[in-house]
């Protein structure tokens, strides 16, 4: 199994990509601790891991905005002497609008959301990897991220900036053996994409090259990739996940 022996941190694993990373690394031997703000959600998805997998999986209820309820999550970690070796930095919002429309709220609930919680978690992950003397950060960005896009400034930059911090956290931890990639999905099927109107859902998936949308275990299987040793010489990368999407 690719992860077996592994500790794994996901962010946002109630639903969507998080959801299929859980599944996925739990299927590969991990031991997940699952963190979102919808406990009726991680608890359904706790019994069906709990069901099958290897080790039972732990769920925490924290908003990643909030940096106290996150080391809240790590302490108790530490205090059972639970260290990680891999943190997937999922949990994301994204809200469209045109700059003249932008409310003061919706840049501050996609950046504290988006990147404070990328770094918050980061940094107190970092700690914990240290114990285990390595590990594997990845982060989701998003092909806008790489590219900009129109309706999208404040959740493109959000994406962007959590590119730059791949880079340099990955420079900077490279020499402690702990790994810092991005992964960049396209217009993959979630509950971030069905909510968007039926006319862009359309233009959309004709700017894919491979012609469909993308599912969520497409984008996991990219991320149990970064995560396990088969990329263990890989870090500072920004891996795409887009079927060939044009923006
Ligand atoms: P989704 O279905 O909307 O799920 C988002 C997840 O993030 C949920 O589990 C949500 O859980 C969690 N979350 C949101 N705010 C949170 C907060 N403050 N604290 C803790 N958890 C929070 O979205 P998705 O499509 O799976 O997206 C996952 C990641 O991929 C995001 O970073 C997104 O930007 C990125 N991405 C997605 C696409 C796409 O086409 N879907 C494309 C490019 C990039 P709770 O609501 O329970 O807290």
């Amino acid at each position: 199994m690719l992860l077996a022996n592994k500790t794994a941190l996901i962010t946002g694993a109630s639903k969507g990509i998080g959801r299929a990373v859980a599944l996925a690394f739990a299927k590969e031997g991990a031991q997940v601790i699952l963190l979102a703000r919808s406990m009726d959600l991680l608890e359904k998805l706790k019994s069906e891991i709990d069901a099958s997998a290897v080790s039972k999986a732990i769920i925490f209820q924290a908003d990643v905005r909030k940096y106290d309820e996150l080391k809240k999550v790590f302490d108790e970690l530490n205090q059972n002497k639970i260290y990680i070796d891999v943190l997937v930095n999922n949990a994301g919002i994204m809200k469209d609008a045109v700059i003249q429309m932008v409310q003061q709220q919706l840049i501050h609930d996609i950046y504290e959301t988006n990147v404070f919680g990328t770094i918050s978690a980061s940094q107190l992950a970092v700690k914990s990897m240290l114990k285990k003397r390595g590990g594997s950060i990845i982060n989701l960005t998003s092909i806008v991220g790489v590219h900009g896009n129109l309706g999208q400034s404040v959740y493109a930059s959000s994406k962007s900036a959590v590119i730059g911090f791949t880079k340099s956290l990955s420079k900077e931890l490279a020499s402690l053996n702990i790994r810092v990639n991005a992964v960049a999905p396209g217009f993959i099927d979630t509950e971030m994409t069905q909510s968007m109107d039926q006319r862009f859902h359309e233009k959309n998936i004709q700017s894919i090259g491979m012609k469909r949308i993308g599912t969520p275990d497409d984008v996991a299987r990219t991320i149990l990739f970064l995560a396990s040793d088969l990329s263990a010489y890989v870090t500072g990368q920004v891996i795409g996940v887009d079927g060939g999407m044009i923006i």
